[in-house]
């Protein structure tokens, strides 16, 4: 005589098993299995618990719990259709971005009601670039931007990956290479943003005087403008 197993238990215990499967299940726990009998009982258990669990609202510090120790495994994010609206090397800054910046890349990047301020800075004595940048929601500005997961990806493989600060700024150091794209996780991970960026070579001219890096002062502040 053969007994059930777990995918037969599971669907038995939430009611979903066919009708023939039902009862079969059945005849064979009144013929006196005990270890079917025992089976049904604690699937039947974890059915009840599950239900009135899954109505409940977990604590928030359980949230962050298990948020901790599974970190990685984010479902499949809807991606945001992003546009490139501003791109320093196609055209002149326009009135309200930085003129003064010069060495690098600048672009923003539209993606639904959020926008991706971002220059790169390029390291003239080696691969190494900076990116800074900055995330916000033009829709609702005041809503928070803080602490949002911002990667930067060739392929899977992420090469840098840090957190937005209180306004929604952030910055990294990577190794340039090509094929790259910046990923911003929105809502707890259910969005992301993905932008391709660009690949900076410092100019050979005048390399003697330029700047090797933008300092603080010129960190994007917002996108007013
Ligand atoms: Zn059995």
């Amino acid at each position: 005589m053969s007994h059930y197993g777990i995918l037969q238990w599971a669907d038995y215990a939430r009611g979903v098993a066919s009708p023939a499967e039902r009862s079969a299940i059945g005849e064979h726990l009144s013929s006196g299995c005990a270890e079917c009998r025992a089976a049904a009982v604690f699937w039947g258990t974890l059915a009840r618990v599950s239900g009135v669990m899954a109505q409940q609202q977990a604590p928030e510090s359980a949230v962050k719990l298990a948020r901790a120790i599974c970190p990685a495994a984010p479902r499949r994010a809807f991606r945001i259709p992003c546009e490139l609206v501003f791109d320093s090397f196609l055209a002149p800054a326009p009135a309200g971005l930085r003129a003064s910046w010069q060495v690098g890349w600048q672009a923003l990047y539209r993606a639904g009601d959020c926008s991706l301020d971002l220059r790169i800075e390029p390291d003239p004595l080696s691969s190494q670039a900076a990116l800074i940048g900055q995330v916000s929601n033009h829709a609702t500005p005041d809503s928070p931007m803080s602490d949002v997961p911002v990667s930067l990806k060739s392929g899977k493989r992420v090469v840098a990956e840090t957190r937005s600060n209180r306004f929604g700024e952030f910055q990294m150091e990577y190794d340039q290479q090509s094929r790259l794209e910046l990923c911003v996780l929105l809502e707890g991970g259910a969005k992301r943003i993905v932008a391709p960026l660009r690949r900076v070579a410092v100019q050979a001219e005048g390399a003697g005087n330029a700047p090797r890096r933008a300092n603080r002062a010129n960190r994007p502040q917002g996108n007013q403008g």
